[in-house]
This record gives C-alpha cells, structure tokens and sequence, in this order.
C-alpha cells in the first residue's frame, strides 16, 4: 500500500506556470521559423491550426521537444508522475469489429472470454497488495447490461476498498445505455453508485466521423465521443482522452481531434490527462494504415502539450509505444508515465512489446534516467508522494574476481 505522505506543493500543475514559463523560454536560442510560436506561448496566446501544421513540418525535432519540455517544467518543474496500477480487460467478445482491432472475438470464437465476477476478483487479488487502480476496458458483450458492471464494481469495492475504478470507454458506456434502454446520465448514475472512480480516454481514436467510418464503422460518433465525456463530467467523475493516430489521418485531422478535446476541457476543466498513442498493425485489418515512426510518435506528444494548454498531463503510454520510447517522451512534453499494467492483452494482440511486470522501482529507475524526479501519484491526481529509488532485494551486487 502507498504511504501517501502528500505534500501540497507537488499537487498537480503549478497554477502560476504561465508566468514561469517565459525565463524557461529566454534561456534557449530559437530558430528563425519557430520564433512566432514561442512569442505566442509567452504571451499566453493559444496556437491554431497553422501553427501545429508548422510544428509538425518544422525539420528540427528536438527544437519541439525542448518547448515541449518548457511548457512542461513550467508546470511541474522535474517532477514525473506514474501510478500502480493493473489492467484487467474483462471481455473480449464484442459485438463490433473495427479495422484496427486485434483483440475482438465474437461470442462463438474460440478464443473468447468473458471473465465472472470471481474470476476478476480473482485476478485483482494477485495484484491487490501492490497496485491502487484497476483500469478495466473491453469488448462490448451483448449479454452484459449496466447491472452486471454496477455487481461487478460494488464488489471490486467490497473486496479491495483501496482500489480506485478506472474503466469503460465511451463507446462501452453507449453499448450500456443501449442494451440496458437508459440514458447515458443514468449509466453514469448507476455505475458511479456502484464504484466507478474515473473514465478511461480510450475509443475516441480520431474525432472524424469519415476516418471513424472507415477504420472503426459502427463506433459512437466523435460528437458522442466529446459527450459523453462531458456527462462524465457532469456525474462528477473526471476523464482521460486519448488520441489514435498512424492509421489513415492526416496532420490536420490529428489537430483538430486535439482541438475538439480543448475545447471539452476549457468547458468542463475535468480532463486530466491526454494520452496519444500510435496504432499498431499486427492481426489487424487496415493495410492502407500509414503507421507513426519514432519521431512522429516523439513530435506528436510534443504537440500534444504544446496545443493541449488546459489539459494538465501528457501521458507517455509505456504499454503501447515502449519503455525506451516512453523514456524519451519526458523530454518531448510528457509529464506521466502509464504505469506498472501488470496484465495487458488490448495492445499487446496489436503488437506491442512492453514490459508487463515493470514494478515501481523498475519504472521509477526508467524517469530517474530520463533525468527527473518520480512522483507517485493515485488515479485523479490528487494524492502524491516522492518515490525514493531503492533496487529491489532481488538485486544481488555480483562480486568482484580478486
Ligand atoms: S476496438 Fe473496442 S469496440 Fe472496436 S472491435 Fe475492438 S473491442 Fe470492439
């Protein structure tokens, strides 16, 4: 269990992170075609549409990276943060295929599962000692209604009232509302009741209702995306939102998806976290997919943080672009780092790589060499502590051959 010693000065963004930012900006010589975009950022002007065409074209990735990196140690100096947490994907039987999908089955498959109420508690046993989230996403089952999810979370919380709830996608929350014949509020009412916590960002891939036709038909609209997060918010519970990109979107589209998810947060100011990340091919159905190299990936995060200015943090998602890639991603604009996952099939079907058993020393280390302080924090971003970096008993000093 975390021994939450919470201090109030590393709670959260520094509220006065505008006025820092412009002695960040002064130390650094910028280029020639990038000058307007930092007098804009010190003038606290929000960038446009040209501007992140021009940071997406601008030829120096690391110019982006560093005013990523002061836009980001303007609000929270060294600081890092990371969560334990485990990842319980309850079902894959879904009643959609998306293109880029590599984990859905239908109920006949032979590989589908659907894990009972026991076999979660089950799973979230192993873990229950070390982690203080669950974040639990899956396929939408066409037998489970919003009373099988709210028995589901009353006994998470039951079991393990330390465990903060952090799941269903916007897409997962408008399946329940269908197949349960109430509103999207009433879901909300319900699973809140019950123990939902929070709401994962996933499912929003791009907010463009032709892309969404093509590589995810049958998904709810990016309008039903946006609201269905605002009623999150308005149930009280706040919301990550996630961004999916390297299938068949241009720069614009990537851009005006971070504009749509501003404007949520300049409404509601609940989206905690914006967390981009790059499709991956493998056992999926989308040939014409582009894929993101290592330097958009990198720039895209930078964007994100550089666009996304009432958005407090940019998550590095480890699970999906890697730990080495993760790493780098704190000195592109990334100020979080998702987290010790513990059990994982959505990413790892589609190909990703990660470490499934990263514990919080491992990804303590990976912040500490990136060059900044790990914080250990819980879900909503409210309780946070310094993590002091200690290997492991495990770790045995090899002696040296006299
Ligand atoms: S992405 Fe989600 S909704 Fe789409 S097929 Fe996969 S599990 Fe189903």
């Amino acid at each position: 269990m975390t021994d939450w010693s919470s201090t109030v000065e590393l709670a959260g963004c520094n509220p006065n992170w505008k006025d820092n930012i412009s002695s960040l900006l002064d130390d650094i010589e910028w280029s020639r075609e990038i000058r307007p975009i930092v007098e804009k950022i010190r003038n606290g002007q929000r960038l446009d549409l040209t501007d992140g065409i021009l940071l997406y074209n601008h030829t120096d990735l690391f110019e982006i990276g560093l005013l990523a990196t002061c836009s980001k140690k303007s609000r929270f100096g060294d600081y890092v943060f990371f969560n334990s947490n485990v990842h319980i994907n309850q079902t894959n039987v879904c009643v959609l295929s998306c293109k880029f999908c590599a984990f859905s089955r239908t109920k006949r498959s032979k590989d589908a599962y659907s894990l009972t109420i026991e076999n979660y508690l089950d799973e979230l046993e192993k873990y229950s000692k070390v982690v203080d989230e669950v974040h639990s996403v899956g396929g939408l089952h066409p037998d489970w209604d919003v009373d099988y999810y709210c028995e589901l979370f009353a006994a998470v919380k039951s079991k393990f009232p330390h465990i903060s709830i952090k799941a269903l996608t916007a897409v997962e929350i408008k399946h329940l509302s269908k197949v349960s014949n109430v509103s999207i509020e009433e879901v909300f009412s319900k699973l809140i009741n019950a123990g939902l916590d929070s709401l994962p960002g996933g499912g929003a891939e791009i907010l463009n209702d032709k892309i969404r036709d093509i590589i995810c038909y049958g998904k709810e609209t990016s309008s039903e995306y946006i609201e269905i997060h605002r009623a999150a918010h308005k149930s009280g519970i706040p919301s990550n939102c996630t961004m999916l990109f390297g299938t068949i979107e241009t720069t614009e589209d990537r851009l005006e998806h971070m504009f749509q998810i501003r404007s949520l947060a300049d409404e509601t100011s609940m989206v905690q976290c914006f967390v981009p990340y790059p499709f991956l091919p493998d056992s999926t159905r989308l040939p014409e997919a582009q894929l993101a190299t290592s330097n958009e990936i990198l720039r895209t995060i930078a964007i994100s943080r550089l666009i996304l200015d009432n958005v407090p943090h940019i998550k590095a998602y480890r699970m999906n672009i890697g730990d080495n890639l993760a790493e780098l991603a704190l000195n592109f604009g990334a100020d979080d780092v998702d987290g010790t996952v513990g059990r994982e099939s959505i990413m790892h079907l589609a190909g990703a790589t990660s470490s499934l058993d990263y514990d919080k020393y491992q990804l303590g280390k990976l912040i500490s060499d990136a060059g900044y302080i790990p914080i250990i924090r819980d879900t909503k971003y409210e309780n946070f502590s310094h993590y002091a970096i200690k290997p492991p008993k495990r770790v045995r000093r090899l002696k040296m051959a006299s």
